[in-house]
């Protein structure tokens, strides 16, 4: 390759790194010291939609990601601006935990493409012999099918797999969340336990496949009950679902529990093994409380049990609150 005869060793060296850097499989551009972009890849170009022509000697490499200005992280390596990361990405470490440089990743909307793509991003700097700062060089990869899939199963396992309501585990960190919020606000919080009547003798009247299409059907009356998307609808366990309600006291929360046991009540499902209505209904118990400091949501629990105990014993197909209850 004649490269003129006149390049230093150096520039001959810089002009194979920026081919090389073209041909790159991965997606990276280059900014000089000044955030001007030097190098727009043909990766670069095939993720973001945007030629090389139209960027290079700009500043608005962002324009391949974003639709409104804003920092790329080889900007906030050039800026030293660290502060911004957690403002400006879903996850990122910290400067000095990967090198000189940073990792970062984020939704991008992508304007040009007009899709969102989750990219995964490496930016670190290039100093001269001098320590001076002359380049920045990010790399992105794309991670949209990875995030996509991890979101999937992680809602997966947040979900009751009969009912597609939340599981128990997630109602139960809800509620560690919820409780906590609660004692820093001085805040009511809510929980009402629902429990189906005489659930044993429909299974065996049914048929277990039958019992469960029940399971199904109850789940969607609670869940359709249940408005405020601060509220969070679970499958307890069997025949049991509960709601913690944020915000909510003791009134607002049986106004709930009593709309529910209407919604499975009005849902008309035959039970004709059940010795207090020939339909399918609920036993509810409802409880609400500002936490105390140092206290747990145990206390909650228990007492939304014992209404829902006193309601089956009252002869079920009704809804009972708690007495007041002292969370100290
Ligand atoms: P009560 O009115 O006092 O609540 O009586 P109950 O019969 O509803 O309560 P019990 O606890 O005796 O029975 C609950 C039944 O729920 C027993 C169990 O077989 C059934 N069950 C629990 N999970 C499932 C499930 O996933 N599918 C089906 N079909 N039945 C289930
Ligand atoms: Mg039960
Ligand atoms: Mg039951």
């Amino acid at each position: 390759m004649d490269y003129g005869g006149q390049q230093s060793c150096t520039d001959i060296g810089h002009s194979i790194a920026v081919r090389l850097m073209q041909h790159l499989v991965v997606p990276t551009f280059v900014l000089d010291a000044q955030r001007r972009v030097t190098v727009w890849n043909h990766a670069c170009e095939r993720l973001t939609g945007i030629p090389a022509a139209k960027v290079i000697g700009t500043n608005e490499h962002w324009r391949g990601f974003y639709s409104t200005p804003r920092p790329c992280l080889a900007d906030i390596v050039a800026l030293e601006q660290f502060d911004r990361l957690a403002e400006l990405y879903s996850a990122h470490t910290r400067p000095g935990e990967s090198g000189y440089g940073l990792r970062a990743e984020n939704w991008c909307v992508m304007p040009l493409k007009g899709q969102r793509h989750y990219l995964a991003v490496d930016a670190g700097p290039i100093y001269d012999d001098q320590g001076t700062l002359i380049a920045i060089v990010e790399t992105l990869r794309d991670m949209t099918d990875h995030k996509l899939a991890e979101m999937a199963l992680k809602s997966l396992a947040a979900q009751d797999s009969l009912t597609t309501l939340a599981n128990r585990r997630s109602l139960d960190d809800k509620l560690q969340v919820e409780w906590k919020r609660a004692q820093r606000n001085s805040a009511s919080l809510a929980f009402i336990i629902a429990d189906i009547d005489h659930f044993k003798c429909y299974n065996d009247h049914y048929g277990h496949q039958q019992g469960d299409e029940c399971l199904r059907t109850v789940a969607d009356a609670i869940g359709a009950s249940v408005f405020r998307p601060a509220d969070m609808t679970a499958r307890y366990g069997g025949e049991e679902f509960a709601i913690v309600m944020p915000d909510t006291d003791l009134a607002g929360a049986l106004a709930v529990a009593e709309r529910i046991g209407s919604a499975v009540r009005n849902k008309g499902i035959p039970h004709a093994a059940s010795v207090t209505a020939p339909h399918v209904t609920l036993s509810l118990g409802v409880a609400s409380l500002v936490p105390a400091s140092k206290s747990t949501p145990d206390i909650l629990i228990a007492a939304a049990d014992t209404a829902l105990y006193r309601a089956k014993r009252a002869g079920r197909n009704c809804t009972l609150a708690a007495a007041a209850i002292s969370s100290s």
